[in-house]
């Protein structure tokens, strides 16, 4: 198997002990070679300054960047106040969601899906900026039917993105099933699974109820089985990440994207037992 290019993600961290953490791990990240590391934006606006400072911290580096930038709860004119500060920073490349709005919080602003983001971009920006948005092997979890998921899909590529990082999964064939359905719709971008290395089971399987990821079984029991044991659910979790990892480049997967939570330890493990570094 030949390497393929990989990415890392990031979030903007609240303390200077979490700040702190992430510069270390951009330190243990950065000599592997990943083609950007990439920052998430709270909706509405939520991580504003802390997202435009790990930004201009990585800029700082030389580090090639790709904000996320949400638009549920924002005006047209935030939008483009950020738009023209990343473009001034020299940044190419972004990605593009619609964010989730905590439930009783704010208005829904100028935007209501991330196509409508996706072509206020490329009709203010032209080409300036590389467009990702997000893919869900596993669909939204607020899609009507998986149909009405692939249409919205295609929609927000239709509009203008470049390529798509999909939600974190553990099946790999729910990513092939979706890659294929996007093929014979004739979407052409690349499709770059998300990968979520497992480190803290009770955590994971919160988030993951929330955002619609299976986490199988099999590898729960096994997961709950560890009880906390940190260093058994490491070693299982690395073993079944690592699995799909190899499975999903044999099967043809344009990258990986790696979702670090601002550690390096799991995504620095993948890569070297995958030979990307
Ligand atoms: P959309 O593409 O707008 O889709 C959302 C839902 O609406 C889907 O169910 C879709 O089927 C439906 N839909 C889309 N268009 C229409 C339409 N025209 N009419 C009716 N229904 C429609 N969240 C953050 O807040 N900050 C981040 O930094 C962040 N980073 C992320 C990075 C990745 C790689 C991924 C996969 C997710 C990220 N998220 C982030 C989470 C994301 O914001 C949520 O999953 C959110 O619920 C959906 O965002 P989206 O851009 O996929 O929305």
């Amino acid at each position: 198997m030949s390497p393929i290019p990989f990415s890392f993600e990031l979030f903007p961290p609240k303390t200077p002990a979490g700040l702190e953490r992430l510069q270390a791990s951009v330190a243990e990240l950065r000599p592997l070679g990943p083609e950007y590391f990439s920052v998430t934006y709270g909706a509405g606006g939520s991580t504003r300054e802390r997202t435009f400072e790990t930004v201009a911290w990585l800029r700082e580096q030389g580090i090639d960047t790709a904000p996320h930038l949400s638009c549920i709860g924002s005006q047209r004119s935030e939008i483009d106040e950020i738009l023209d500060h990343y473009r001034n920073q020299g940044i190419h490349r972004l990605v593009a969601l619609r964010g989730d709005m905590p439930s009783g919080m704010g208005e829904p602003g100028d935007f209501h899906h991330a196509d409508e983001l996706v072509r206020h971009i490329r009709a203010t920006q032209g080409d300036w900026f590389r467009i990702e948005v997000a893919a869900y092997p596993e669909f939204h979890p607020q899609a009507a039917n998986a149909r009405a998921d692939l249409d919205h899909f295609e929609h927000k590529v239709k509009a203008g993105a470049d390529g798509a990082i999909t939600q974190y999964f553990y099946n790999a064939d729910a990513y092939f099933a979706f890659r294929d359905d996007c093929v014979r719709r004739g979407i052409e971008v690349p499709i770059v699974p998300g990968i979520m290395p497992i480190t803290n089971y009770l955590q994971l399987a919160r988030f993951s109820d929330a955002c619609g990821a299976e986490i199988p079984r099999w590898v729960r029991k096994r997961l709950e089985a560890c009880g906390d044991d940190l260093e058994a659910i490491r070693a299982f979790g690395h073993e079944v990440v690592l699995g799909q990892c190899q499975r999903l480049m044999q099967g043809g997967a344009p990258a990986f994207h790696f979702y670090t939570l601002n550690q390096a330890a799991p995504a620095l493990a993948l890569c070297r037992d995958l030979g990307l570094a």
